[in-house]
């Protein structure tokens, strides 16, 4: 019987160095790109990042999935191909990548839209990469925003990810939490006056509001060019 403590796999016998391989090929592939927060952090804290979460909190210990954290987003974000990953990392990482990539062809608003669905129909493994994405890139958010988004961007997104959580839910009970509680408590600072430096807090899920209609709104606003990219 699957024990509730391990979502995905009991223990198997973990590779380091297939962890370190798949780091080694983030590190070169990320090498010039740094994170949209304020501090510019390196972009390859994010992926280590959304790979700790797997196994600190998400208690996952499959090691394509920690790997296919660690190379979630070479392929969206880099030059890196599906065929390279296959060749490198075998099939089932490399799958696990694919279904957690986003089409940059696409509109941004779209595409966003089209996560929200998509996400409903990826495979397990991939479910549980994108909780641990979401929830990376929901805490760095809150803590530090880009420069340049507003009170209703930074809550647009909260309201996006949320729909897509609900899209893959089932798959980690322990993610899943943690994210509930986010949506639920979670609140961030900004500055409302840049003189005076007064702060203001904000849920980052809007209470009192109709959260359809929001996320139609925010859709809209991604839609508009020019918008700079969420970087996740
Ligand atoms: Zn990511």
């Amino acid at each position: 019987m699957m024990s509730k403590k391990y979502p995905l796999k009991p223990p198997t016998a973990l590779d380091p160095g297939l962890l370190l391989k798949s780091i080694h090929f983030a590190c070169i592939k990320h090498r010039d790109q740094r994170r949209k927060n304020e501090i510019a952090a390196p972009y390859i804290n994010h992926p280590i990042g959304v790979a700790q979460i797997l196994w600190t909190e998400g208690r996952v210990r499959d090691i394509d999935v920690l790997q296919a954290a660690i190379l979630h987003d070479t392929v969206e974000d880099t030059d890196t191909t599906h065929q390279e990953l296959v060749k490198e990392f075998g099939h089932k990482v490399a799958n696990i990548v694919k279904d957690v990539t986003d089409d940059k062809s696409m509109p941004k608003d779209k595409r966003k839209r089209h996560q929200v669905e998509h996400a409903k129909h990826i495979s397990q493994q991939a479910k549980v990469v994108k909780l641990a994405d979401k929830l990376y890139n929901l805490r760095d958010l809150k803590e530090c925003p880009p420069s340049g988004w507003d009170v209703k961007r930074i809550q647009g997104y909260f309201v996006w990810c949320q729909a897509v959580v609900k899209s893959v839910s089932g798959s980690n009970h322990l993610l899943e939490a943690a994210l509930k509680d986010l949506f639920a408590t979670g609140a961030f600072v900004m500055k409302s006056d840049i003189t005076s430096g007064a702060c203001l807090h904000y849920d980052c899920v809007p209470k009192d509001t109709d959260l359809t209609e929001f996320l139609e709104a925010y859709y809209d606003a991604m839609s508009i060019a020019g918008k700079t990219e969420d970087n996740c």
